[in-house]
């Protein structure tokens, strides 16, 4: 049996494999120089194109270009109306920035257990946590694999809340043939580097609504009810400001690499699709580690992939794993720590082992390199190290 990495042996790569990767190819360079060359760098014309291109995609009436995706978070909160004393439910499993924008507002956030197959939002713990201060629900797709929408819709529909749909892990899946962008009153996106497509940084968030696309928009620019170019147009610096805004504004540049981004979106979520599959076959043999639950009725976008260690049957703990995995080059990662155990949070008030679910997940999640321009190479490397690492520790 070959030595691991992490006790001197030869590591599988001699190079890094970072967990993702963004992908720019020279018309997304042209796009932007083209933009740089032009009359406006900020709110110009290409801002509502990206807009309507993206909100063409994901099936919504309109999309509210932002400048990452917490601040679209934050936006689809404030136009949630969400003041100190409301409660919004949020997943203990997902990134920080989920929770943190109900926090931005003053409002009290309630997290909630996860489904133990997806790790996605579990009703019947959204049930629970209502009381007669919940105003909204923020429901995030863990990895790209949408959460379960209709029931969550049907749970606030019967106590009149809002639902606000984090998909920064699922641009382009699909729930019972519809797109993640148009199933809940609003749906966030970001443009990090490491998400589907990218602006540099950058988020968006689609609605039905035209109401509330136009309070974000009003929300991204100061809370001013008209913008610069529209002033200008009509010869008027009479402005007014409605609500406390920011400035949340994306530059038309990077709206232009937005659109040239989205126009491979379909090929990088395809070549997403093949990894996992690649993936799934190969641990299908590999009885410590084990995928997460797939559900027949939606269509992940594959941001990330996430395994889980069958911690009883290896010697080591997760920690081991992770270090061993990067000894040998392959850029594992843990998504996430559940969010009430950061110590913002614990100074808060929240205390851990309140969410069962979530709590045990965490300690033996690890996200394996998922990006579209891996190769073969690559793939093989990951499997490879992944095989390798667990039959040294196997019990
Ligand atoms: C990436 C991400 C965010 C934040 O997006 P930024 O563009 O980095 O601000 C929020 N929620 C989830 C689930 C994310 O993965």
């Amino acid at each position: 049996m070959p030595r691991l990495a992490i006790d001197g042996g030869t590591p599988v790569r001699e190079d890094l494999l970072p967990y993702g990767r963004q992908w720019i190819c020279d018309v997304d360079v042209d796009a932007v120089v083209k933009v740089l060359r032009s009359e406006w760098l900020t709110t110009g014309p290409n801002v509502a194109k990206f807009e309507d291109a993206f909100a063409k995609r994901v099936g919504a009436n309109c999309a509210v270009a932002v400048n990452s995706g917490t601040a679209a978070l934050h936006t689809a909160v404030f136009a949630s109306g969400i003041n100190p004393g409301d409660e919004v439910i949020v997943p203990v499993m997902t990134f920080a920035a989920s929770a943190n924008c109900v926090r931005y507002q003053g409002g009290t956030v309630v997290f909630a257990d996860v489904r133990p197959d997806t790790l996605n939002l579990d009703p019947a713990c959204v049930e629970a946590a209502i009381t007669s201060h919940t105003r909204a629900i923020i429901t995030v797709d863990y990895t790209g694999q949408p959460s379960d929408l209709d029931e969550i819709n049907t749970i606030a529909d019967r106590h009149n809340l809002i639902v606000i749909e984090d998909g920064c892990h699922a641009l382009g899946a699909t729930y019972r043939n519809r797109s993640v962008g148009c199933l809940a009153d609003m749906t966030t996106f970001s443009l990090h580097p490491v998400k589907h497509i990218t602006t540099g940084e950058g988020g968006i968030i689609t609605t039905d609504s035209p109401d509330l696309a136009k309070l974000m928009r009003v929300f991204r620019n100061h809370g001013i009810t008209s913008g610069h170019r529209q002033r200008e147009s009509d010869r008027s610096w009479f402005y007014e400001m409605e609500h406390l805004g920011f400035n949340y504004r994306l530059t038309d540049f990077q709206c232009a690499l937005g659109q040239s981004q989205l126009e491979r979106l379909d090929s990088n979520l395809a070549r997403r699709r093949e990894i996992a599959s690649r993936y799934r076959h190969a641990f299908d043999s590999i009885p410590e580690i084990a995928p997460l639950g797939e559900l027949p009725d939606r269509q992940s976008a594959w941001h990330l992939y996430v395994i889980r260690l069958d911690l009883e049957r290896l010697q080591v703990d997760r920690a081991k794993i992770y270090r061993a995995l990067r000894a040998e080059n392959i850029g594992v990662n843990v998504h996430y720590i559940p969010v009430p155990w950061h110590p913002y949070y614990l100074r808060l008030g929240y205390a851990k082992g309140q969410w069962p679910v979530a709590e045990a997940a965490y300690e033996r999640l690890l996200t394996l390199p998922m990006f579209p321009t891996m190769q073969d190479k690559d793939i093989n490397d990951v499997i490879a190290a992944v095989d390798k690492v667990v039959h040294a520790y196997r019990l």
